[in-house]
């Protein structure tokens, strides 16, 4: 694997069965054991309702393109071989968003990916600890 040069999620405690899963293809998120809020952070408690306590799920990795955008500009180390680059935000079935990029488009550019298309996730291996959550839109 040739060396990656773009930033790396800090991975700890909270935040390991997460990028576990990811390295078998699996996408799953934290979710409160109170109020059932799936949650993009890893913390033990709920933002929604304060309480302590979340477990992991599994969910299906299949959403819609809940809004897009396209960079220009290097804003983080070692990003610049990339630009321009996309950057979306995928509703998830099961509600919660993540921020990610989409992939499997001819030029990348924002009408390959408008708001509303169905995406699936699929996973970028990067490094020996790193595999990424992506989205590609779902073929028919
Ligand atoms: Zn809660």
């Amino acid at each position: 694997m040739s060396e990656y040069r773009k930033p790396l999620p800090p991975i700890n405690h909270l935040s390991r069965p997460f990028w576990e899963a990811t390295k078998q293809g699996r996408l799953i998120l934290p979710r409160c054991n109170h109020c059932g809020t799936f949650h993009t952070y890893f913390e033990p408690w709920c933002s929604t309702c304060g309480e302590e306590g979340v477990h992991f799920e599994e969910l299906s990795g299949r959403g819609k393109i809940w809004t897009n955008c396209r960079f220009h500009r290097s804003y983080f180390s070692g990003m610049e071989e990339s630009l321009p680059y996309n950057v979306a935000m995928v509703e998830l079935d099961e509600g919660p968003r993540l921020m990610t990029n989409i992939v499997g488009l001819e030029h990348g550019t924002l009408d390959e990916m408008p708001i509303g298309m169905e995406v699936e996730a699929v996973f970028e291996s990067v490094t020996d600890e790193v595999t990424l959550v992506k989205f590609r839109p779902v073929r028919k």
